[in-house]
């Protein structure tokens, strides 16, 4: 038999695996003995690891962060899959844990990420095995457990000794292949200050749920006299509101979101809220901070008034999402997530970006740095996953960089390969998450042939 008749023969086999898997709610859970990611997650590696084992490979849990299984001798091909997922979270009409299959979709929680494409990668390798061909390279799928929350399971797993690939990719991100990530950056800043007892005084600030969503919403509450009330709802709209209870003038703005890494496509709340704030004649230390954020980035997305709007021909512009701020009477913080183009360092927009809020009185209380990744397109393994991709599917297009970051920046000599097509509709990380069982079965194959082709 082919390759490609032996998945589609043991496709029932796989559909119920995937089903299995997903009635495991391996979120992120209390780290214990013996499951330091939870023991739902664990429970998920231990089942897949399982799963391997019955079909004849030798399997690998190393301590509990990364299990593997493997076939074939000589250097090393990874494929790089996740089990743990997100929490459900609301809005479902199916059971996200249920496993629940009709016959076109199976659904739950992991469908698309990643359980569907870790089932079908182990679909692959054990096609491999049967289809019994020499090969000149090792094949072992990686299953991670903390990808969702940190992929703290490869950091763990690198920095123990476990082998790098010398070629790999991971079906945790899009088709047709992407060959660069930007660089993440994720500063928060700080300013303290000291508002005397005049008015107009603020007391509260507060908008943004996290660094990589763009703000829905923000809110100020303000003291104030009379004169700077009447101002202040002079500037009411559609999306700012002005309102005034015992005393205290509460401005709220409603923007829209996005995710992070495409700030553009939002609006974001807390640049509405700022466009306000300035104009009220608070003590200058507070002022100019309010200025400066206002000026500075207010509703911009590309760093250029802070001097970091670089961009590059692969990735397109730095992106920058001022995505939370609070504060008090006293001091006020801010998480800005800004993500730079591939070819970049965080040499080239970092230090601009500290010194001008410096300048302006704030201190940088911490600072995550995520680096950029880019493979060389014309590398051997871009070519050969790309080739597989367009023989699968006629279609032509060519490799795409990302702002967002995956797997493949945690493994060596890897990239992100499938699992979504494009014009697949975005269903990971929301309600009723499922994969039609066409794509799971289409998935497999690509899989299946990228492997062989790296390790033949
Ligand atoms: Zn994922």
């Amino acid at each position: 038999m082919r390759l490609q008749e032996i998945i589609e023969a043991d496709k029932e086999k796989m559909y119920e695996t995937l089903q299995e898997l997903l009635r495991i709610p391996s979120v992120e859970g209390e780290s214990e003995e013996g499951a330091p990611h939870g023991k739902e997650v664990q429970e998920a590696l231990s089942f897949m690891l399982g799963k391997a084992k019955e079909m004849g490979f030798s399997v690998c849990d190393f301590d509990h962060q990364v299990g593997y299984c493997e076939y074939g001798e000589g250097e090393l091909v990874a494929v790089v899959v996740h089990l743990d997922v997100v929490p459900a979270g609301e809005g479902w009409t199916r059971d996200p844990f249920g496993g629940e299959a009709d016959d076109t979709y199976i659904y739950g929680r992991g469908a698309v990420d990643d359980k569907g494409p870790a089932v079908a990668a182990l679909y692959a390798l054990n096609a491999i095995r049967k289809y019994n061909q020499k090969l000149k390279r090792r094949i072992r799928i990686l299953f991670g457990t903390n990808e969702e929350t940190g992929s703290h399971d490869m950091a763990y797993f690198f920095s123990h000794g476990g082998e790098e690939p010398v070629m790999g990719f991971t079906p945790d991100g899009t088709y047709p292949l992407v060959y660069g990530e930007k660089g993440i950056v994720i500063s928060t800043m700080r300013k303290n200050y000291v508002q005397g007892d005049s008015f107009p005084k603020l007391k509260k600030i507060q908008g943004g749920t996290a660094f990589n969503v763009v703000p829905a919403k923000a809110f100020a509450e303000i003291e104030c006299g009379n004169s700077v009330y009447e101002n202040l709802l002079g500037y009411a709209n559609s999306e700012i509101r002005v309102s005034r209870d015992s005393g205290i003038v509460r401005i709220e703005a409603l923007g829209e979101s996005a995710h992070g890494s495409t700030p553009e496509k939002g609006r974001n709340a807390v640049g509405l809220l700022l466009s306000v704030l300035k104009e009220v004649p608070f003590d200058p230390s507070l002022a100019s901070a309010l200025t400066f954020l206002s000026e500075k980035i207010g509703l911009e997305t590309d760093g250029k008034a802070l001097g970091i709007g670089m961009s590059d021909e692969p990735s397109g512009a730095l992106t920058l999402n001022l995505g939370t701020i609070s504060g008090d009477e006293t001091q006020l913080e801010t998480g800005i997530n800004y993500r730079y183009p591939v070819t970049c360092r965080l040499e080239d927009c970092a230090p601009v970006f500290n010194a001008a809020f410096e300048e302006n009185g704030f201190n940088l209380v911490s600072q995550i740095h995520e680096p950029a990744l880019y493979v060389d397109p014309q590398s051997t393994l871009v070519k050969t996953l790309l080739d597989v991709y367009r023989e699968h599917t006629g279609d032509d297009s060519g490799p795409i960089c990302i702002g967002g970051g995956t797997y493949a920046k945690s493994v060596k000599n890897t990239v992100a390969f499938g699992p979504t097509f494009p014009g697949d509709p975005d269903r990971e990380h929301k309600p009723d998450e499922c994969i039609e069982k066409e794509n799971l079965l289409r998935n497999a194959k690509i899989l299946a042939d990228a492997m062989y082709r790296l390790a033949r």
